[in-house]
Protein backbone atom coordinates (compact mmCIF):
# COMPACT_ATOMS: atom_id res chain seq x y z
CA UNK A 1 0.00 0.00 0.00
CA UNK A 2 1.32 3.62 -0.83
CA UNK A 3 2.06 5.81 1.89
CA UNK A 4 1.53 9.29 0.27
CA UNK A 5 1.32 11.03 -3.63
CA UNK A 6 5.01 10.29 -4.07
CA UNK A 7 4.87 6.46 -3.27
CA UNK A 8 2.58 6.17 -6.32
CA UNK A 9 4.21 7.86 -8.48
CA UNK A 10 7.11 5.53 -7.43
CA UNK A 11 5.32 2.66 -7.78
CA UNK A 12 4.06 3.68 -11.02
CA UNK A 13 0.21 4.10 -9.74
CA UNK A 14 -0.07 7.49 -10.59
CA UNK A 15 0.95 9.52 -13.08
CA UNK A 16 4.36 11.75 -13.51
CA UNK A 17 6.31 12.95 -16.38
CA UNK A 18 9.53 10.54 -15.53
CA UNK A 19 13.21 12.17 -16.58
CA UNK A 20 15.01 8.97 -14.41
CA UNK A 21 14.18 6.67 -12.49
CA UNK A 22 16.49 4.01 -11.08
CA UNK A 23 16.01 1.33 -8.55
CA UNK A 24 15.92 3.60 -5.92
CA UNK A 25 15.23 7.28 -7.14
CA UNK A 26 12.75 8.59 -9.69
CA UNK A 27 13.11 12.38 -10.77
CA UNK A 28 9.74 13.71 -12.68
CA UNK A 29 8.69 17.55 -14.08
CA UNK A 30 6.90 19.55 -11.17
CA UNK A 31 3.43 20.40 -11.93
CA UNK A 32 3.72 23.82 -10.69
CA UNK A 33 6.95 24.62 -11.84
CA UNK A 34 8.89 27.49 -10.12
CA UNK A 35 10.71 28.00 -14.07
CA UNK A 36 10.56 25.54 -16.81
CA UNK A 37 12.23 22.46 -16.45
CA UNK A 38 12.04 22.38 -12.60
CA UNK A 39 12.37 18.61 -12.01
CA UNK A 40 11.32 16.71 -8.59
CA UNK A 41 13.57 14.29 -7.30
CA UNK A 42 12.56 11.02 -5.21
CA UNK A 43 13.63 8.23 -2.92
CA UNK A 44 11.44 4.97 -3.92
CA UNK A 45 10.84 4.09 -0.35
CA UNK A 46 8.16 6.05 1.91
CA UNK A 47 10.92 8.48 3.61
CA UNK A 48 9.18 11.73 5.50
CA UNK A 49 12.36 14.20 5.65
CA UNK A 50 15.51 14.03 3.95
CA UNK A 51 17.32 14.03 7.18
CA UNK A 52 15.98 10.44 7.70
CA UNK A 53 17.46 9.55 4.23
CA UNK A 54 20.29 6.51 5.00
CA UNK A 55 23.79 8.30 3.72
CA UNK A 56 23.63 6.27 0.43
CA UNK A 57 20.01 7.00 -0.56
CA UNK A 58 21.16 10.75 0.16
CA UNK A 59 24.51 10.82 -1.50
CA UNK A 60 22.63 8.68 -4.85
CA UNK A 61 19.93 12.04 -4.66
CA UNK A 62 22.79 14.82 -4.49
CA UNK A 63 24.54 12.88 -7.20
CA UNK A 64 21.39 12.44 -9.44
CA UNK A 65 20.95 16.52 -8.91
CA UNK A 66 24.20 17.27 -9.85
CA UNK A 67 23.80 14.73 -13.52
CA UNK A 68 20.25 16.73 -13.97
CA UNK A 69 21.66 20.44 -13.16
CA UNK A 70 24.09 20.48 -15.63
CA UNK A 71 21.87 18.65 -18.35
CA UNK A 72 19.58 21.88 -17.24
CA UNK A 73 21.95 24.41 -17.35
CA UNK A 74 22.23 23.27 -20.86
CA UNK A 75 18.86 23.19 -21.76
CA UNK A 76 17.84 26.28 -20.19
CA UNK A 77 20.80 28.10 -20.95
CA UNK A 78 21.08 29.48 -16.49
CA UNK A 79 24.51 29.54 -15.12
CA UNK A 80 22.82 27.94 -11.15
CA UNK A 81 20.40 25.37 -10.95
CA UNK A 82 18.72 25.72 -7.04
CA UNK A 83 18.26 22.53 -5.34
CA UNK A 84 16.31 22.26 -1.84
CA UNK A 85 14.75 19.91 0.08
CA UNK A 86 11.23 21.64 1.73
CA UNK A 87 8.66 18.40 2.28
CA UNK A 88 5.73 21.45 3.22
CA UNK A 89 3.56 19.84 0.47
CA UNK A 90 4.23 16.02 0.53
CA UNK A 91 5.51 14.57 3.51
CA UNK A 92 7.86 12.08 1.44
CA UNK A 93 11.79 13.51 0.96
CA UNK A 94 12.02 15.44 -2.46
CA UNK A 95 14.19 17.44 -3.95
CA UNK A 96 13.64 20.37 -5.77
CA UNK A 97 16.03 21.11 -8.61
CA UNK A 98 15.16 25.11 -10.12
CA UNK A 99 16.91 26.40 -13.27
CA UNK A 100 17.29 29.70 -11.36
CA UNK A 101 16.86 32.50 -13.93
CA UNK A 102 16.34 35.52 -11.18
CA UNK A 103 17.90 35.57 -7.76
CA UNK A 104 14.84 35.25 -5.82
CA UNK A 105 13.42 31.93 -8.02
CA UNK A 106 14.47 29.99 -5.06
CA UNK A 107 14.26 31.92 -1.58
CA UNK A 108 11.68 32.50 0.84
CA UNK A 109 9.82 36.02 1.41
CA UNK A 110 11.96 36.65 4.44
CA UNK A 111 15.40 36.27 3.17
CA UNK A 112 14.43 38.50 0.60
CA UNK A 113 12.57 40.87 2.41
CA UNK A 114 14.92 43.89 2.89
CA UNK A 115 12.36 44.75 5.76
CA UNK A 116 13.39 42.05 8.22
CA UNK A 117 17.10 43.32 9.48
CA UNK A 118 20.15 41.22 9.36
CA UNK A 119 21.08 39.19 12.75
CA UNK A 120 23.69 40.41 14.72
CA UNK A 121 27.40 39.09 15.16
CA UNK A 122 25.69 38.20 18.66
CA UNK A 123 22.53 36.48 17.80
CA UNK A 124 24.53 34.56 14.72
CA UNK A 125 27.60 33.34 17.49
CA UNK A 126 24.49 32.49 19.78
CA UNK A 127 23.25 30.28 16.66
CA UNK A 128 26.73 29.04 16.20
CA UNK A 129 26.76 28.02 20.07
CA UNK A 130 24.15 26.24 19.70
CA UNK A 131 24.70 24.14 16.34
CA UNK A 132 28.13 23.57 18.03
CA UNK A 133 26.63 21.47 21.15
CA UNK A 134 24.30 20.24 19.34
CA UNK A 135 26.28 18.49 16.85
CA UNK A 136 29.13 17.58 19.34
CA UNK A 137 26.23 15.47 20.98
CA UNK A 138 25.07 13.71 17.60
CA UNK A 139 26.73 10.62 16.56
ZN1 LIG B 1 5.68 8.34 0.25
Amino acid sequence: MAHCEFCRIAQGTAPAAVAFASARVVAFADRRPIRPGHVQVIPRCHVESFDDLDEDLAAEIILLGQRIARAQKRIYGVRRVGFVFTGNDVPHAHAHLIPLHAADDVTSARYSDPGVPWAGAEDRRETARQLRAALNGLS
